[in-house]
């Protein structure tokens, strides 16, 4: 069993129009928009990500938001709800906020013992918030969210599987421990994790494989300090039979990916170096910062990107 993963990293998204999710998680959630880029293989569409104050592990949805995709198809195989952390008392304050929004979806219920609110994205995608107390972990709150309500990074995802074995023992192997089952869920938890560090898994035999499209997960993240975990996290998991990619520079992160049996992409990201890595704390997320290779593309990018 492997002891290097701290919990999740990062979320990131399919989304299909940039003005209306950066509004949604800056405005709506008030998170702080940390990076504004593009994304690496498709240099003519942004990859926006939303955090903490510095974009802590454990915070930060990420989205590639384009005009063209279809709305995704729910089912197994995927994300089915990502989850943020309020402190608690702040439930009250959410409800009457995003039902002042217009906000989709809003359902209050208890799962596991913690009450929570259900809310749809601008995709039709599934989000809760969860009451925790005594998360250490602070919020941003330089918008109109104050700090006695922000949202203090992710909780848990949920993944909606067609059977659980394959990725519960996957889980395991990466150093999650079963918490307990309600109903059809059950919780994994990694001890003396980030904040981030729960996963529980939904087993629905009777739902068709999801089709990925707008509102889908593309991938999770999962955080390790620094590249020398990065590389045990990458040698264990070769050797258990995964196919695993090359360590990839993605400038605020190193990355490998690997598909989890259960048909979702999951990527191991290192916290270092960081979203200061190429701009002042202070200004994170305002600029637009292109990858070295896709520099010579400015220009164009800076005309052809919907201004947010
Ligand atoms: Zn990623």
């Amino acid at each position: 069993m492997l002891t290097q993963i701290n919990g999740l990293h990062h979320v990131t998204s399919l989304a299909r129009d940039a003005k209306q999710n950066n509004a949604f998680f800056t405005e709506r959630l008030g998170l702080r928009r940390v990076k504004k880029t593009v994304n690496f293989d498709r240099p003519d569409i942004y990859h926006l990500y939303y955090g903490d104050t510095t974009g802590s592990p454990g915070t930060v949805m990420t989205y590639f938001p384009s005009a063209e995709r279809e709305r995704r198809k729910p089912g197994t195989g995927e994300v089915a709800q990502t989850t943020f952390s309020v402190p608690a008392g702040a439930i009250g304050y959410w409800r009457q906020r995003l039902s002042e929004f217009g906000t989709d979806g809003l359902k209050e219920e208890f799962l596991f013992d913690e009450k929570r609110l259900l809310f749809c994205g601008p995709d039709g995608e599934c989000f809760a918030l969860v009451e925790v107390e005594n998360n250490p972990r602070l919020g941003w709150t330089a918008q109109q969210v104050s700090a006695d309500v922000a949202l203090r990074g992710f909780h848990s995802v949920s993944l909606r599987l067609n059977e659980d074995r394959v990725t519960a023992e996957l889980l395991t192997f990466m150093g999650y421990q079963k918490v307990k089952t309600e109903g059809r869920v059950t919780r994994f938890s990694i001890p003396d994790g980030n904040g981030a560090h729960l996963v529980d898994l939904e087993t629905r035999p009777d739902f068709e494989p999801a089709v990925q499209g707008a509102g889908s997960v593309h991938h999770i993240a999962f955080s390790v300090d620094d590249r020398r975990k990065q590389l045990e996290v990458r040698e264990a998991l070769t050797d258990a039979g995964h196919q695993v990619t090359p360590v990839i520079d993605r400038d605020y992160f190193w990355a490998i990916y690997f598909r989890s049996a259960g048909g979702i992409l999951f990527e191991i990201a290192t916290n270092e170096p960081g979203f200061d890595r190429d701009e002042d704390i202070t200004q994170l997320g305002e600029a637009l910062k292109l990858p070295t290779q896709h520099e010579h593309l400015r220009a164009g990018l800076e005309l052809s990107l919907p201004e947010i």
